[in-house]
């Protein structure tokens, strides 16, 4: 039976930032994930890298500290994946916060912020607003303001980078593969039994220390044990709708107060569409068995088009939906005040069961510094040095923007007839890794032809995703390695007709929808 250090349970954005430290540290690392990388709640995320503005209303300084320190961080170590923006704050009559509060509120997130990658805080007359906005209702328009952050286009792509770094750091990163058991020895945790959710195999581990690291599943995972551990995560639920652009919407992101509820939300430029989320609705059950509510769609059609009355958003408008589950911190709370700190859980110290940790919450934006407070606690529990190994992911490594990549990108490529753009595409998606890309087509020149007619995506992408990339179905590689989303039916056939003509093992299977 295999022996590791440490097994995680769960291939999200924090279960890989621990993997990928860990295994740079040293340890010999399983991690195990029962769908695909980053296909969790990872990728129903708003897709921002933000200190949390709405936290300071609750005097959650240090989160909002800790969220601003990695997200310059997180824009300097991988600008191809995560850019700053400006967003645009409109203010309206009878909405709470008052501007001014909003106005206070700005100026202490400048403060705590204090980095040149994010221009302070501005605030603007209502007449100003529409040189930004055209499209943005005036009716009681009080005030705006802009403000920076950072958006992370694909959360997904950046757990792909985080797997591979684990393996390249001598880890072992494995998706379709689930938890179906927690072997205990006495009141110690020892292993699990897995099975690969594709092929049907199932095997056992043995870990010296076993992490559940599951998000909103934490507490289902930790309900295999056979005994009873307390709750741990009391989740609220959040959709997206992603919209075609329209000449009268929005130009830039913003974050709005809904008219219905007060409820802050995002309308998000996005991969040339418009993402607007989110909702926030207390959830207990089974993550996997949740889908977008028509109630949830006519609210945030009806909030985008109050704010840009000449965009008629209708359902049938929508081009893609998204769920997750926030895994917060069980609480009595209501859904908005409920922290979004993460925190980890030493079973043995609270529990008396040894050999297992949970990671309760968390942000896309601070997985590298739970990861980092994770590893040290498990250097901590192992017998290894008292003393952790420096953690490594907090050196800023200078990598070049896609923009100062893509026009040596674009003229390796065109030598081989890749379409105009494509240059761009592997640059914003792959970043410094994008040579590689350029290798396999000099391998193969034809790869450099459209996966299928229209398509953006180059043949060589795909091949690349299962070659290298851990994509083991058709979505995998479509919509979690290419980022078609959504994608016409006729991408996974070339997906699987491509591999297979390669050689290379595929699975048409369908995520669960
Ligand atoms: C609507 C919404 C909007 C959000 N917006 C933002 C934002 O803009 N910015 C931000 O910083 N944060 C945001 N968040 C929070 C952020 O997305 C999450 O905190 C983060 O993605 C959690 O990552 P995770 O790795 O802990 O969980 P997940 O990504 O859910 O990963 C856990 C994984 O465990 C796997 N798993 C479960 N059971 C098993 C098992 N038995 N065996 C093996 N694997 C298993 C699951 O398949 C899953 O992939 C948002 C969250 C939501 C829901």
């Amino acid at each position: 039976m295999s022996r590791y250090d440490l097994l995680i349970i769960g291939g999200g954005v924090n279960g890989l930032g621990i993997a990928a430290d860990a295994s740079a540290r040293g340890l010999s690392v399983l991690l195990v994930e029962k769908g695909d990388f980053g296909g969790g709640t990872t990728a129903a995320s708003s897709r921002l890298i933000h200190g949390g503005l709405r936290y300071l209303q609750y005097g959650e300084i240090d989160l909002v500290r800790e969220s601003l320190r990695e997200r310059g961080l997180l824009v300097r170590q991988r600008p191809h994946l995560v850019r700053p923006i400006r967003l645009l704050i409109p203010a309206y009559q009878g909405q709470q916060p008052a501007a001014w509060v909003m106005g206070a509120g700005l100026k202490a997130y400048d403060l705590l912020a204090h980095d040149p990658v994010f221009p302070p805080s501005q605030r603007l007359p209502p007449a100003a607003l529409p040189r930004y906005e055209p499209g943005l209702s005036l009716a009681g328009l009080t005030d705006g303001f802009l403000y920076s952050d950072g958006q992370v286009e694909f959360p997904e792509r950046l757990c792909v980078e985080l797997t591979r770094e684990t393996r390249a750091a001598g880890g072992t990163a494995l998706n379709h593969t689930r938890v179906t058991a927690l072997r205990t020895e006495g009141s110690r945790v020892t292993g699990t039994s897995l099975r690969d959710e594709l092929t049907g195999r199932a095997w056992e581990v043995e870990a010296a220390l076993t992490l559940n690291a599951a998000g909103p599943w934490v507490d289902a995972v930790n309900r295999l044990l056979p005994g009873t551990l307390p709750r741990l995560v009391g989740g609220t639920w959040g959709s997206h709708v992603v919209l075609p652009p329209r000449e009268a919407g929005p130009r830039g992101p913003l974050y709005a107060l809904a008219r219905r509820d007060g409820r802050p939300f995002f309308l998000l430029p996005w991969d040339g569409r418009l993402l607007v989320g989110t909702t926030d609705v207390p959830f207990e059950g089974d993550p996997d068995t949740l889908r977008v509510q028509d109630w949830e769609v006519e609210y945030l059609l009806a909030e985008t088009n109050a704010l840009f009355p000449g965009c008629g958003y209708t359902p049938a408008d929508v081009l893609h939906t998204t769920i997750g589950v926030r895994p917060l911190p069980a609480s009595d709370r209501s859904a908005g005040a409920i922290t979004r700190r993460h925190f980890l859980v030493d079973h043995a110290r609270l529990h008396g069961l040894q050999g297992l940790g949970s990671v309760v919450g968390g942000k896309l934006t601070t997985y590298r510094s739970l990861a980092e407070e994770t590893v040290d606690w498990v250097f901590r529990n192992l017998s290894h040095p008292s003393v952790p190994p420096p953690c490594p992911t907090r050196r800023i490594l200078r990598f070049p923007s896609p923009e100062e990549m893509t026009d040596d990108c674009e003229a390796a490529l065109a030598r081989f007839g890749a379409a105009p753009g494509s240059g761009a595409r592997l640059a914003r998606l792959h970043g410094p890794r994008w040579p590689e890309l350029l290798e396999r087509v000099r391998q193969e020149p034809e790869l450099a032809r459209p996966l299928f007619s229209g398509s953006a995506a180059l043949a060589v992408e795909a091949v690349h995703a299962v070659e290298t990339e851990g994509a083991r179905t058709a979505d995998d590689v479509i919509r979690r390695r290419l980022m078609l989303l959504p994608a016409p039916a006729e991408a996974a056939e070339s997906v699987v007709e491509l591999c297979a003509q390669r050689g290379l093992s595929v699975v048409k299977a369908r995520d669960r929808q």
